[in-house]
């Protein structure tokens, strides 16, 4: 027979007997899905890997595979480095009519194993006549358009369909492909999508036209305050019935204002998700080639909101503290103040040669990189025009990847 003619089918394996010969990767990689199927897993091999050996819910036997290893099981898996074992194995379980994979040569055997995947609910198989490569890559492709909304399911009621509520999503730095997969999949069933300045621009240009993308920066607020006109969109519209995302640059929790939301949202009685994302203080100077700790260079990093100025009556930051420390100093909303940032921190004890990264617009296009130091980082961020958004890093780790 050929693959080709493989019947595709599932199988209640729970209590049943399984018994999989070797221990090696090729193994390790089968046994979670088939513990997790509840089966009764015998694992037969002369030698595990530590990951097989440290295996809950299998019972392991360290030997060499014999005849009547296969009695009484419901399925077997030959997956040893030995072709003669694996034949040895595959002609004892046609004897006993036991359907068998051989993993060294699938076509040889009397079951092959799909590429599988499991989606809130669904069970998904896929094979391609032994072609593994091209099995995996369309069963991650059809995760991917799940996960996307891309494939959507049919009704109302179908699993996984959101009917309403709040979605507080974190978008990422800026990037399209650095947004959460569960971001994605909620921003796939928005009705409506709430986008701050910074969420990422090209999944908006994504969305089917009948989804409503308002703009929170340009919402009329009249007498109340911007953050409560904001509020009272996510509030309306949820109270339609709609599926609100309030989509947010980075993390919706890091100087983002998310809280406020979700206080808004809990006293109005709309139930909210909160998907976190990758923020912006972290990934951009990664991207940038700095990673914000190093081993042997410093012990703690500050995410700093520069929004106001050192000494400013509604300042909640401990300037002085910051200088003392020898960490990397992460400046968000910095831009503006730089030159009173810089003065503090060097009247405060931070050496003036003290390397310092400046990144605009980090993860996109328009991403531009300046490195300097801090005493002449001011100067250089004024005669280089460097305008919002921008991270700024103080500190050791800053001279990396220059
Ligand atoms: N919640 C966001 C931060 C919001 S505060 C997060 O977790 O990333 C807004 C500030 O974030 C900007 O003024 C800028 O300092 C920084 N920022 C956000 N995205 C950025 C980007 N792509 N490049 C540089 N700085 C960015």
């Amino acid at each position: 027979m050929s693959t080709d003619d493989a019947y595709l089918v599932g199988l209640r394996l729970a209590g049943k007997k399984v018994v999989v010969v070797g221990g090696g990767t090729v193994a390790q990689r089968r046994l979670p899905l088939l513990i997790a199927s509840g089966a009764d897993v015998h694992v037969i091999t002369k030698a595990a890997t530590p990951v097989v050996e440290a295996l809950d819910g299998i019972t392991l036997t360290l030997r060499e595979f014999r005849d009547g290893d296969l009695e009484g099981a419901w399925y077997v898996i030959a997956a040893t480095d030995d072709p003669a074992v694996n034949a040895a194995i595959v002609a004892e379980a046609e004897s006993r009519r036991v359907f068998c994979v051989r993993a060294d040569i699938a076509i040889e055997g009397t079951a092959v194993t799909p590429a599988t995947l499991d989606y809130e609910g669904l069970s998904i198989g896929v094979l391609a006549g032994g072609e593994h490569r091209r099995s995996a890559a369309i069963r991650t492709a059809i995760r991917e358009a799940l996960q996307q909304g891309l494939i959507a399911e049919a009704g109302e009621d179908a699993p996984g369909v959101i009917k309403g509520g709040v979605a507080l999503v974190g978008g990422g730095p800026g990037d399209p492909e650095l947004m959460t997969v569960r971001g994605r999949r909620l921003l796939a069933h928005a009705d409506v999508v709430v986008a701050d300045r910074l969420a990422p621009q090209e999944l908006l240009a994504e969305l089917s036209p009948d989804i409503e993308v308002i703009d929170a920066a340009k919402i009329p607020y009249g007498r109340a305050m911007a953050q409560d006109a904001i509020n009272n969109v996510l509030i309306d519209r949820a109270r339609e019935g709609k599926f609100v995302v309030r989509l947010k640059g980075g993390d919706p929790f890091v100087f983002a204002r998310g809280y406020e939301e979700i206080i808004a949202c809990a006293e109005a009685g709309i139930p909210v998700t909160v998907v976190p994302g990758v923020t912006s203080a972290i990934a951009v100077p990664a991207l940038a080639g700095v990673p914000v700790t190093h081993r042997g260079m410093n012990h703690e990093f500050v995410v700093v909101s520069g929004h106001v100025a050192p000494g400013h009556p509604e300042s909640l930051t401990n300037w002085d503290a910051l200088a003392a420390m020898t960490g990397t100093i992460v400046l968000l909303m910095a831009v503006e103040r730089i030159e009173q940032f810089a003065k503090v921190l060097l009247e405060g004890g931070r050496p003036a040669d003290t390397p310092v990264l400046v990144v605009q617009h980090g993860t996109t296009t328009a991403q531009r990189v300046l490195r300097s130091t801090l005493s002449e980082v001011p100067e250089r961020i004024r005669s280089d025009g460097v305008r919002p958004p921008a991270i700024i890093v103080i500190g050791p780790v800053a001279a990396f990847g220059a």
